[in-house]
C-alpha cells in the first residue's frame, strides 16, 4: 500500500500548480501507456524511490464564494482523517489571511505530519518575507515556488522521511475493497453479505481509525473485507459526498487486492465511476464491475445486459477484459456470484506462468507476428518471461527495446489475454534489451 498525501489550503495559493509539478513526470508515462484521461486532482507521485498518492483537495470546492469558507473547513477535516501526511499551502504574496488562520488551527491538533508550505517565493525578497508564517504556530516552514520548482525538493525531502516504506501487501487472504460512487449500494451490499447491520452510524468526533481488514468467511470463502473508518461519518459530510467519496476509495483501493465496483444501474457508468476505476486499474488492483440496482431497469429485454455491458466496455478502452455482473442488493440477486468472480479475479492477479510454457506459447505468435520494422530497423523479440511481482508483469526481450510501439504491445496483451487469463486484472507489460 502506498502512503496518501493531501495538498490543503485557501483556494488560490497554488495547490494544483504544486500537484501538477509533483505528479507531472509520472503521470505522463501512466498516460502514454495507457491512453486514459485522468482525473486531475488525484495522482500518484514518487520521490528517491518512495511512492505514494497525492490529493489536490482544492480541486473539490464546489459553489459560490460564501460557502468557500465553511468546505474548505470540511474538507482540511476530511483530508485530516484520510491523510498520512498534509501538506498545507500558504501563499507569501497574500500573507497570511483568515481562512489560513482557521486552518492552521485545525492542523495544529493533528497529530499527523504537516508540512506548511510557503509557496510563490520566486525571489530572495520574498524569502524574507516568509517569515511571517511562523505566526502560524506550525513550526519550520518550506519556503517554494510551485512554478519554477524552487524548494519543492527540500519539501519533498522531509515528506518522504516521514512516510512508512512502501511495502506491497502480504497478506494470505484476498482483499476486497467495495467501491463507487455514493448510493450506489455499497453499504447494503456488505450488509447483505454479511447479514447484520455492521455499519452504524454514529457521530462521534475523533475518534481513531477502525481496523483496515475485517476477515469474513462467506460462502466457503475467505476474505478480508477492506474498509476505513468513516461511513459512519457519512452523515456529516452531505455537502460534500463526491469528495468525501474520492478520499475513501482511494484509501480502500490502495489497500487492497480487488475492487468491486458498484454502480447504480439507473446513472449508468458515468465519469465518477469512471474515475474510480482508472484509480483502480492504475494502482494494478484486479477489478470487478458490479452494476447494481438491476431490478429498478424497467422493460429489460434480451439484449439490456447487452446493451449495458457494450456501453460500459466502450467507457473502459482498451482494459475491457474486465467481468460486468448485473446484481440486485435489494433481491439478494447475484451477490453469491459477484464475490465468486472477485475470488476468481483475485487468482488471476496472483497467477504465476512458468516461463518455459509462456514462451512455447507466445514466441511462434511473435514469429508469425514480429513487430513492425520502425525507422528502417527490425525488432527481435528473444525471450519473455513474467516478472516476479505481486501482480502480473512481463518483460520481452529483444535487441531494440525502444523501437517497440505501443500498438504492438496491445497486440502482445491481446495475446497474452487470449491464452491466459487474466480477467479482471491490469498488466502490465515491459520490453526489455537482450
Ligand atoms: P489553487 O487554487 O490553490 O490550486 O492555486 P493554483 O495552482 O490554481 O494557482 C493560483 C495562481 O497562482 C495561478 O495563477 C498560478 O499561476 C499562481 N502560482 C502558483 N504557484 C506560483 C508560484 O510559485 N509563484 C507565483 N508567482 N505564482 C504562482
Ligand atoms: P452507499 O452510499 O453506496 O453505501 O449506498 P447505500 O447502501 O446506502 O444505498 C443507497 C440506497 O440505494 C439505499 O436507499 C438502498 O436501499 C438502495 N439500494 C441499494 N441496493 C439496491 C438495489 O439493488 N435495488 C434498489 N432498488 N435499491 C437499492
Amino acid at each position: 500500500m502506498g502512503a496518501i498525501v493531501a495538498i490543503v489550503g485557501r483556494p488560490n495559493v497554488g495547490k494544483s500548480t504544486l500537484f501538477n509539478r509533483m505528479i507531472q513526470r509520472r503521470e505522463a508515462i501512466v498516460d502514454a501507456v495507457s491512453g486514459v484521461t485522468r482525473d486531475r486532482h488525484y495522482g500518484k507521485s514518487d520521490w528517491n524511490g518512495k511512492e505514494f498518492s497525492l490529493i489536490d483537495t482544492g480541486g473539490y470546492v464546489l459553489g459560490s464564494d460564501d460557502v468557500f469558507e465553511q468546505q474548505i473547513d470540511k474538507q482540511v477535516e476530511l483530508a485530516i482523517e484520510e491523510a498520512d501526511a498534509l501538506i498545507f499551502m500558504v501563499d507569501v504574496e497574500t500573507g497570511i489571511t483568515g481562512m489560513d488562520e482557521d486552518v492552521a488551527k485545525l492542523l495544529r491538533r493533528v497529530n499527523k505530519p504537516v508540512f506548511l508550505a510557503v509557496n510563490k517565493v520566486d525571489n530572495a525578497k520574498r524569502a524574507e518575507d516568509a517569515v511571517e508564517f511562523y505566526g502560524l504556530g506550525l513550526g519550520e516552514y518550506y519556503p517554494l515556488s510551485s512554478i519554477n520548482g524552487s524548494g519543492t525538493g527540500e519539501l519533498l525531502d522531509a515528506l518522504v522521511a516521514v512516510l512508512p516504506e512502501n511495502e506491497e501487501e502480504e497478506s494470505d487472504l484476498p482483499r476486497f475493497a467495495v467501491v463507487g460512487r455514493p448510493n450506489a449500494g455499497k453499504s447494503s451490499f456488505i450488509n447483505a453479505l454479511i447479514g447484520k447491520e455492521r455499519y452504524i452510524v454514529t457521530d462521534i468526533a475523533g475518534t481513531t481509525r477502525d481496523s483496515i481488514d475485517t476477515k469474513y468467511n462467506l460462502f466457503g470463502f475467505e476474505f478480508n473485507l477492506v474498509d476505513t473508518a468513516g461511513i459512519r461519518r457519512k452523515a456529516k459530510v452531505k455537502e460534500n459526498l463526491e469528495f468525501y467519496s474520492v478520499m475513501r476509495s482511494v484509501r480502500a483501493i490502495e489497500h487492497s487486492d480487488v475492487c468491486l465496483i458498484l454502480l447504480d444501474a439507473s446513472r449508468g457508468f458515468d465519469g465518477q465511476v469512471a474515475n474510480i476505476f482508472w484509480l483502480a486499474h492504475r494502482n494494478n488492483k484486479g477489478i470487478v464491475i458490479l452494476v447494481n440496482k438491476w431490478d429498478l431497469v424497467k422493460d429489460k429485454e434480451t439484449n439490456t445486459m447487452k446493451h449495458f455491458t457494450q456501453k460500459i466496455k466502450e467507457a473502459i478502452e482498451p482494459f475491457t477484459d474486465v467481468p460486468i455482473l448485473f446484481i440486485s442488493v435489494l433481491n439478494k440477486q447475484r451477490i453469491y456470484k459477484a464475490i465468486e468472480t472477485a475470488v476468481e479475479v483475485y487468482k488471476n492477479r496472483s497467477k504465476k506462468i512458468v516461463t518455459r510454457k509462456f514462451n512455447d506459447i507466445m514466441l511462434p505468435i511473435i514469429e508469425s507476428n514480429p513487430p513492425p520494422a520502425y525507422k528502417g530497423k527490425y525488432v527481435k523479440i528473444k525471450f519473455c518471461t513474467q516478472l516476479p511481482t505481486p501482480y502480473p508483469q512481463f518483460a520481452f526481450f529483444c535487441n531494440l527495446p525502444q523501437y517497440v510501439r505501443e500498438p504492438y504491445k496491445r497486440f502482445l496483451e491481446n495475446k497474452l489475454r487470449e491464452n491466459f487469463d487474466f480477467t479482471g486484472v491490469p498488466i502490465t507489460i515491459f520490453m526489455r534489451k537482450k
